[in-house]
């Protein structure tokens, strides 16, 4: 438990200016050196990638909730399943965004996002755990990677001697969020990640149905929730639940637990106060 808290005291560690995580120059350069033919991005240049990136999603939702006993509890949750997910290598960040529209964002290299307004929305451990294992799955697959390395191809037939620049590297990261954050990403894509994150859930040991719990409370809220950008990037609510659905069938011997008490113990603090953590 110790080690767990140590790392999790670690990730916090990570809130700090980009410049102060990702030598730019370096991975860049050291991802050219990989090959030049698929201009891929290899696994340091996807966390610097995704450092940068995770600097441009939190300036876009207004900051973060420092809270701490909140921060602390999606820590918790978070590299539970980040060690059982398919990438457990990989560097994982968990935060929360300082703002009450529900969604969850994650940037590639292992930066994991949930609004305060999603962790609001959900009952149980089982439903906090279900939304963080999907970001956690859409690393895990490589989903925004791909667009990275499409963005770098373009980049490179555009421009053949200037793009190993800083300059080059920030415009395939604006271009990265621009199609990342507004159009969100393929719908095959999203399907993939409910699926695969449904499987981690269920293999750390929470109820198999934890995300599709929370997103068909979220699909018969929508009306109210309409305008946010969860609803704008990610497939119909209810084509996932029903996918989802005939997913659960394989998981029907796993007993997950869903620590509803737990859930709102460790999350008091939402409904005690108003307002913003800043
Ligand atoms: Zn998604």
């Amino acid at each position: 438990m110790s080690a767990r808290i140590v790392a999790v005291a670690m990730c916090t560690a990570w809130l700090l200016p980009a410049c102060e995580f990702v030598n730019v120059h370096q991975l860049v350069e050291g991802g050219l050196k990989a090959g030049a033919a698929q201009l891929p991005v290899g696994p340091k240049e996807e966390i610097a990638y995704g450092g940068a990136v995770a600097v441009q999603v939190v300036a876009r939702y207004g900051g973060l909730d420092k809270t701490p006993e909140l921060v602390e509890y999606v820590n918790l949750v978070g590299e539970a399943l980040a060690i059982h997910s398919p990438r457990p290598e990989l560097p994982y960040h968990f935060a929360i965004l300082n703002t009450d529209e529900v969604n969850a964002v994650s940037a590639p290299g292992g930066y994991v996002f949930i609004t305060r307004g999603a962790l609001k929305a959900c009952r149980s451990e089982a439903e906090l755990a279900g939304i963080l294992a999907h970001e956690i799955a859409h690393i895990a697959a490589g989903h925004a990677v791909k667009i990275l390395q499409n963005l770098k191809s373009k980049q490179a037939l555009a421009d053949s001697t200037g793009w190993k620049s800083q300059a080059v590297f920030g415009q395939i990261v604006d271009g990265f969020l621009d199609d990342y954050m507004t159009k969100g990403l393929p719908q095959d894509d999203e399907f993939e990640a409910d699926r695969i994150g449904t499987a981690i859930l269920a293999r750390v040991g929470w109820a198999p149905d934890g995300l599709r719990s929370l997103l068909s409370r979220l699909a018969s809220g929508r009306t109210a929730a309409s305008k946010d950008r969860f609803y704008g990037t990610h497939p119909d609510t209810g084509a996932r639940v029903s996918r989802i659905d005939a997913l659960l069938p394989a998981y029907k011997d796993k007993d997950g637990v869903t620590l509803e008490l737990r859930f709102r113990d460790r999350t008091a603090v939402l409904s005690k106060r108003v307002g913003h953590a800043h």
